[in-house]
């Protein structure tokens, strides 16, 4: 039986290691951390569970090929209740509130009322998000089409879905006149600033293929992990993994702390820049990753600064998620102009504790925002995140008055926290992006000059999250299974 070492138990990790024990591989997975999900996590602080990741989870319809593949590896089940909310959110910008509604008549509606002079392009964005949601639909039910003509021939309108796919939301706001609307136009979605991502995102939810899965991050990862488990796996937990051994073009096995595990392949499952330039020494290259972390300007990665608190009392009047408008609120490298506040009390169960709520505000960040931070010393750090603390705890309460008082902090992260915990360059929480000046990238799963190390995860190909996590493993599998069984 040949033995596999995976390397992370993150989503990519969790997902590759059971389709290979599953298939007849003997997979050992190390993890540095006390727990596995990797950025797909969460924990309990002061007995209140915080969610650390999914806002949404792509692949919650039951008709679509990515549910098959959660399914396989244990994260969704028929047990697993799946939550619907009914917006992608409330964005509300001097007391104007724009939804994304699940309904898009309704929601078309609604917005023509609140601007008639923008009735172009509010047609026109509805007619997209259609055409979006039928090609994702289709994609999605049909991952392996043959020919690019089925795909476009599922789509009634490519060229304004293609246009898109190059557009900032900011460049695509300014066809709107009015500021409310083009505010949430532009705050539309966390993460790269690209008008195709959140057509994406929308259509694919209007579907219910972008739902949440109750008990949320912490709580999937763990199903993978028992399954993992009951399938004959081994699972090594506090493990971090400093080099993998080479010898003539082969991956032997890993060195953790004074210990040498051996295996016949080695796959990496976490950020393939960590791969190289740590665990292999800068020994091999990868020409694709350099040039992207090259000019990373143009294809930026994603991260957060996020805060946690709980709110006591009935917040039944913050939507899911409710996107705030602020004014002079510096995080990091850059003013930013929103906050993405998420009352988790559609989750009751796990999420609300002697009437107090858990609460997550959610602000973007980028490999800039990560520089600044490291720069400050860890005194001026810890100060910083007290101000941005503050503030934000102000802006709530200024716009929901009920809240006055109510709030009390959890804990916070940035890129630096996000950074330590996975080793993820910048403290990205997806991989890179693309804009009107790069392009989509693929990468090989192999490593030139290294014949059985595989790398798999996230960012195998942009824009990285949990689908490609998952979909670069069942791919990667398959290759492996058919090398070597
Ligand atoms: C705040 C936040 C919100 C998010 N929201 C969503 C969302 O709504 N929907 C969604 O789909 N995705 C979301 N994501 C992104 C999602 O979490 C990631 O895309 C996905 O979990 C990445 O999985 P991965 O396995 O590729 O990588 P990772 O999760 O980075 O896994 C890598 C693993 O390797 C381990 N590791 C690293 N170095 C070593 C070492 N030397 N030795 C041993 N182990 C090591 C790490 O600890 C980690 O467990 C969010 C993430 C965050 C942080």
């Amino acid at each position: 039986m040949k033995k596999v070492i995976v390397i992370g138990a993150g989503i990519g990790g969790l997902s590759i290691s059971i389709f290979l024990q599953k298939a007849g591989f003997d997979v050992h997975l190390y993890e540095k951390n006390d727990k596995v999900g990797g950025l797909c996590s969460g924990y309990y602080v002061n007995g209140h569970y915080i969610d650390h990741c999914l806002h949404w989870l792509m692949g919650t319809n039951k008709d679509s090929k990515l549910y098959e593949l959660w399914n396989e590896v244990g994260a969704l089940s028929n047990n697993v209740p799946i939550i619907s909310l009914p917006t992608l959110g409330d964005f509300v910008y001097e007391n104007q509130i724009v939804t994304f509604d699940r309904d898009l008549d309704k929601c078309e509606k609604e917005w023509l009322s609140i601007s008639p002079v923008d009735k172009r392009a509010i047609k026109s964005f509805f007619a997209t998000v259609r055409d979006v949601s039928s090609l994702m639909e289709y994609a999605l039910k049909h991952p392996k089409y043959k020919k690019k003509k089925d795909l476009i021939s599922a789509l009634p309108n490519s060229l304004k879905v293609f246009k898109a796919m190059k557009e900032s939301r900011e460049d695509y706001s300014k066809k709107f006149k009015h500021p409310a609307l083009r505010f949430a136009l532009r705050n539309a979605q966390t993460g790269y600033n690209n008008m195709f991502f959140f057509f994406d995102l929308y259509g694919i939810f209007i579907k219910g293929n972008a739902d949440v899965p109750s008990g949320g991050a912490l709580y999937m990862s763990k199903r993978m992990e028992e399954k993992f488990l009951s399938l004959g796996g081994h699972l090594y937990l506090n493990s971090n993994v400093e080099n993998i051994i080479t010898k003539d073009n082969v991956a032997t096995g890993i060195k953790i702390g004074n210990k040498t595990e051996y295996g016949d392949i080695v796959i990496s499952c976490l950020d393939p820049t960590f791969t190289l330039n740590h665990l292999l020494d800068n020994k091999y290259r990868c020409v694709k990753i350099e040039k992207l972390n090259k000019n990373i300007a143009n294809n930026p990665i994603s991260s957060a600064y996020c805060l946690y608190v709980t709110i006591e009392g009935d917040i039944s009047n913050i939507s899911v998620p409710t996107c705030l408008h602020v004014k002079d609120l510096k995080v990091g490298s850059r003013k930013i102009e929103s906050i993405l506040i998420r009352p988790y009390g559609f989750d009751k169960e796990y999420f609300v504790k002697d009437n107090k709520t858990v609460v997550s505000i959610f602000i973007d960040q980028n490999q800039d925002d990560y520089h600044y931070f490291k720069s400050l010393s860890e005194d001026d750090y810890a100060k910083e995140l007290n101000r941005i603390d503050k503030k934000i705890i102000e802006e709530i309460e200024k716009y929901f008055k009920n809240t006055k008082g109510k709030i009390e902090f959890l804990t916070h992260f940035s890129p630096i926290e996000l950074n330590k915990h996975t080793n993820t360059s910048f403290g990205a929480l997806q991989g890179f992006s693309f804009s009107s000046k790069s392009n989509f990238y693929m990468l090989r799963p192999t490593i030139k000059g290294l014949s059985n190390l595989y790398i798999c995860s996230q960012w195998n190909r942009s824009i990285g999250g949990t689908p490609t996590a998952i979909e670069s493993a069942k791919s990667i599998s398959k290759e492996i299974i058919k090398k070597y069984l």
